[in-house]
């Protein structure tokens, strides 16, 4: 299975005419463009070509280019540049204004950047965020409040999350109205190649690019200086760049870059953007059939055509990104996550996006380069991805039949969202379930998941008591339109599987399924275990409702208060040889089951590999632990649930649980011996 790369605002890959530029720059003219001999010369006229080129194609009029690493260091010292002048003029007298204005949406290198050469050159000005509106364009208004007392203003040309195309002549237009003084600094790296740039005819003083998203290698980028702007250098040394950024020049980078900025003139490598807008549709389309529900985070007639970015109801980002990883599609959550609690983008929050899209949020960007081949084959996975979704009843908008992904088992599940953890126990023979601890921003996935398998809901109990539990419980109730639940009997128990018993601790409860599993709710297990004594066996699983990671505990496991420790690792080029050596060996793939479905190929084949996604591990652990010695090998997407699965069971005594390191993306078919999956 080919991957389908829709991460191009990240990085994009090298254009094959760069690639063979920058080879031949290496093999050939691999002179120091500061040498005055013939291969010296030579290096130096082709640097001069691709920086005329260059200035061409950005309008760069009278003003400095120069070649550097990338957009973080040309935000550097376009920063550097104006702090630096700021302070001289401020040391003269003269009023500078107090802010150092920049918009919400920028990319982190700018506020960072400017905080800390604040700082350094100890100038003191407030840093001050530019808001925007839910379009995520600037706000004018505050702008215009803002601008007379503005020292310094960055914005950018087109934002890298959401692709929104930021109105630079209504700012331009702004500042002229108001005569202001600001430098004003405009991050253009996702403009290059999408949008017409002349920069010169522009009142912007400091343009930076980067050239690794456009099909650039990474290392290499440019800024642009206004004529007359100020400039202070950020590198010192053999006065390369005309003194303006010293070091030997990335001469491959270049050359690369030249290719690509040669592809950009001559008009027929790159998609018009006609053409990509047509791609967006098509993609849109099939996102829309894919997943019902879906709500984009950008205006389509504002943003870039490149860039889609949406959430959907009830999936977070790792599960999205999950499932197109698992379809071979990559791209992006449009937040940084984190394994127990999604930090929501500030992007989206500051465009005031609802809280549970901006932490849910995915990216697919494209470039000028993907052909129509590709969106058509993105567009079919993206398409598979909805099947898989609505297979394992995970779309809380759809409630398909019985599929066979999601048959009833008898099972212990847990679903966590935000470092909280609720149980859901199916038992297969009587299709009905009970649900622990429900929590608020999982009602819907948890009503989709019953509804969908026609379970029926004996009960719904709470191990603690709180205004916050109460209305869960009563929002999943009225979800599944529950009139009606089983009462625990005088005892405390209810016939359920092979019987659920309800335990006072306190003001808490705590509920035991058999002698298998107890819930013990937010209580420490050695507590729970001195609180439940005789009715727990060595072997009961515990299972809290606070999620830290550890997945769950065992009594025997408590009591020798075990440390959680990392679990023996296996290289994929070692598996085969490994599971030959131990052909007793079980694989087992943690991935969820949508994960699976959304495959479009097996990864194994001719194997046996155990599906046991680590939602329902907790269910499984006590079987593994009756044969310790038997090698259990995790495997995962990226080696994060495997890493935790098998910590787990090494963790509760299991002498040979390894994981697959780096998961199944760092293995290829070659490096993978021949597997196939259990049912
Ligand atoms: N600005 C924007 C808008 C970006 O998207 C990026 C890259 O993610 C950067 C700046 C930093 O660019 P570079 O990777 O070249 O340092």
């Amino acid at each position: 299975m080919k991957d389908i790369y829709l991460d191009c605002n990240a990085t994009t890959s090298v254009l094959p005419a760069a690639v063979a530029a920058a080879s031949a720059a290496m093999a050939h003219g691999y002179g120091n463009p500061s040498s005055t001999h013939a291969t010296g010369l030579q290096a130096k006229a082709m640097m001069d070509g691709v920086r005329a080129l260059a200035r061409r194609l950005l309008g760069a009029g009278e003003g400095r280019l120069m070649f550097n690493s990338g957009a973080t260091e040309g935000i550097q010292t376009a920063v550097l540049s104006a702090l630096c002048a700021l302070r001289e003029r401020r040391d003269a007298g003269h009023r500078i204004g107090a802010l150092l204005l920049y918009g919400a949406t920028e990319h982190k290198a700018v506020p960072e950047s400017l905080a800390h050469w604040n700082r350094l050159l100890g100038l003191n000005l407030t840093l001050r965020q530019l808001p925007v509106g839910t379009d995520g364009r600037h706000d004018l208004d505050v702008l215009g409040e803002l601008i007379g007392d503005t020292a310094m203003l960055c914005t950018m040309a087109a934002n890298n999350e959401t692709g929104v195309i930021s109105d630079l002549s209504a700012i331009a237009q702004l500042l002229q109205e108001r005569g202001a003084h600001a430098y004003w600094m405009v991050d253009c790296v996702q403009a290059l190649g999408k949008l017409q740039l002349n920069l010169a005819a522009t009142r912007i003083d400091y343009a930076p690019f980067s050239g690794h998203k456009l099909y650039a290698p990474k290392g290499i980028g440019m800024l642009y200086v206004r004529a007359g702007a100020p400039f202070t250098p950020l590198i010192m040394g053999g006065g390369q760049e005309t003194g303006l950024r010293s070091g030997t020049e990335n001469m491959a980078g270049i050359a690369a870059l030249g290719a690509v900025l040669a592809a950009l003139d001559d008009g027929s490598t790159f998609r018009s953007h006609a053409e990509l807008l047509s791609f967006r549709t098509r993609l849109v389309a099939s996102l829309e059939a894919a997943l019902p529900g879906i709500v984009f985070n950008m205006p389509f007639d504002r943003s870039l055509p490149t860039t889609v970015n949406f959430s959907v109801p009830g999936l977070s980002s790792k599960e999205l990104l999950d499932l197109f990883d698992a379809a071979g599609v990559r791209v992006s959550s449009g937040s940084a996550c984190s394994a127990a609690k999604a930090l929501p983008s500030y992007v989206l929050a500051a465009m005031q996006v609802p809280a549970w899209r901006a932490s849910s949020a995915i990216r697919l960007s494209f470039g000028p380069l993907t052909d129509e081949a590709t969106i058509l084959a993105a567009c079919e996975r993206i398409e598979h991805c909805g099947e898989a979704l609505r297979g394992s009843c995970l779309l809380p908008s759809i409630l398909s039949p019985l599929s066979p992904l999601a048959a009833l088992r008898d099972g212990v599940t847990a679903l966590s969202v935000d470092g909280h953890t609720t149980w859901l126990l199916t038992d297969a023979a009587s299709a009905s379930c009970v649900v622990i601890d429900p929590l608020a921003a999982l009602v819907p996935r948890i009503a989709a998941f019953i509804g969908c398998q026609d379970y029926t809901v004996r009960a719904i109990v709470q191990t603690e008591t709180s205004p916050q539990a109460d209305a869960a419980h009563q929002m999943l109730a009225a979800a599944l339109e529950i009139t009606q639940l089983d009462e625990f009997d005088a005892h405390g128990t209810l016939a359920f599987g092979a019987g659920l018993r309800r335990l006072a601790c306190g003001d808490a409860s705590m509920y035991l399924l058999g002698q298998e599993f107890a819930f013990i709710g937010t209580l420490a297990p050695q507590a729970a275990i001195a609180a439940l004594a005789e009715a727990l066996r060595l072997d009961t699983v515990l299972c809290a409702s606070r999620d830290d990671g550890s997945v769950c505990n065992t009594v025997r496991a408590a009591q020798q208060q075990a440390a959680a420790s990392a679990a023996p690792q296996l290289d994929a080029a070692g598996l085969e040889a490994f599971l030959r050596a131990q052909p007793d060996a079980i694989v087992v793939d943690v991935r969820e089951a949508y994960e699976h479905a959304a495959c479009a190929t097996r990864v194994f084949d001719g194997c046996t590999v155990h599906s046991v996604p680590l939602s329902r591990l907790a269910g499984e652990v006590a079987g593994w632990l009756r044969e310790p010695q038997r090698p259990l090998v995790f495997v995962c997407r990226s080696g994060n649930r495997s890493a935790r699965a098998a910590a787990c069971l090494h963790r509760l005594g299991h002498k040979a649980a390894w994981q697959l390191n780096g998961g199944l993306a760092m293995a290829t078919l070659a490096t993978l011996p021949s597997l196939a999956f259990a049912a």
